[in-house]
C-alpha cells in the first residue's frame, strides 16, 4: 500500500501546507481520503491518473475537507473520464451533497461518467468497500459534525486514520496498528474536538502501533520539541506535503 500526503494541515490556514487529504493506493485501488485544494494536480504529481481514482470518500462535510471536489470533477470532465468516481458520504449529508453538485450544475456539463454516491451512517463500524486486495471500513470519530475515521486493511497490513478526532477509544481497541495517521490539530494545548501530540502519546499504547505520521497540523506549534521531549522521534513523525510512505 502506498499512502501519499496530498495536504497535511488543520482547518487554520498555513503557511506551507494545504488542508489534510489524503490518497491510498493498492495494485488494484485507489481511494482519496478528503480533497483540498488543486487534487488534480497532486494525483498527478504522485502518478494516480485522474482516470485511475475509483473513489473519494469524505470524512465529515467541513470545509477544509470537502473544498476541492469541483475541481476535480472539473478535471476528470476535462479529461475525458469514463470510469465510474463512487462518493461515499453520511447518509445525513447526502442532500448537502447533491445540492452542490447541482449549484455547480455537474450533471449540465455533459461529464462522460459516471457519479455513483453512496452513502454510510457513520454512528457505528461499518465496512464502506471492499475489493480484491483492500477493506475500507468506517468507524465513529469525536468531532463537533458527524465524522468517521477510516481503517484500511490489505493483506495482514492495517493502516487506521482518525479523522478529525478527540482521542478515540475505538483506536484503543487494535490489537496491532501498522499505521496510525492521527491528527494533531495542536502540539500541546488541549483543544475541544481536536487531539494534540501530548494526548496522543498519553492516550494510546505506542507498543501495539509500528508508526505514527501526524497529520492535520498548526503552523506555529512546538511538534519537534514535544517530539523531542516525549523521545518519540524514533515511531512518531509529522507527515510533510506530498510525502509518500508504504507499507
Ligand atoms: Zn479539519
Ligand atoms: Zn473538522
Amino acid at each position: 500500500m502506498e499512502i501519499h500526503f496530498l495536504g497535511t494541515g488543520s482547518a487554520y490556514p498555513g503557511r506551507d501546507r494545504d488542508n489534510t487529504s489524503i490518497c491510498i493506493s493498492t495494485n488494484d485501488y485507489h481511494v482519496l481520503m478528503d480533497v483540498s485544494g488543486n487534487p488534480c494536480r497532486k494525483l498527478k504529481q504522485i502518478n494516480v491518473a485522474l482516470e485511475d481514482l475509483d473513489s473519494v470518500i469524505f470524512t465529515h462535510f467541513h470545509i477544509d475537507h470537502l473544498y476541492g471536489l469541483p475541481s476535480l470533477l472539473w478535471g476528470m470532465w476535462l479529461e475525458n473520464r469514463k470510469k465510474p468516481l463512487t462518493i461515499y458520504c453520511h447518509d445525513v449529508n447526502i442532500s448537502k451533497l447533491n445540492q452542490w453538485l447541482n449549484t455547480m450544475e455537474v450533471y449540465e456539463w455533459g461529464i462522460t461518467f459516471p457519479l455513483l454516491i453512496k452513502t454510510f451512517d457513520g454512528g457505528f463500524p461499518e465496512e464502506l468497500l471492499k475489493t480484491r486486495d483492500v477493506r475500507i471500513s468506517a468507524f465513529p470519530a469525536i468531532h463537533s459534525v458527524p465524522t468517521i475515521g477510516l481503517e484500511v486493511t490489505e493483506g495482514n497490513k492495517t493502516i487506521v486514520y482518525s479523522s478529525d478526532s478527540q482521542v478515540n477509544s475505538h483506536i484503543q481497541t487494535y490489537p496491532h496498528i501498522h499505521l496510525l495517521i492521527h491528527e494533531a490539530t495542536s502540539a500541546i494545548k488541549v483543544e475541544a474536538n481536536h487531539t494534540s501530540l501530548t494526548e496522543i502519546a498519553e492516550s494510546y499504547d505506542l507498543e501495539k502501533i509500528d508508526k505514527v505520521v501526524l497529520v492535520h497540523l498548526s503552523d506555529h506549534q512546538p511538534y519537534d520539541e514535544e517530539l523531542s521531549r516525549l523521545k518519540l522521534e524514533y515511531k512518531v513523525q509529522k507527515a510533510e506535503e506530498m510525502m509518500s510512505i508504504s507499507i
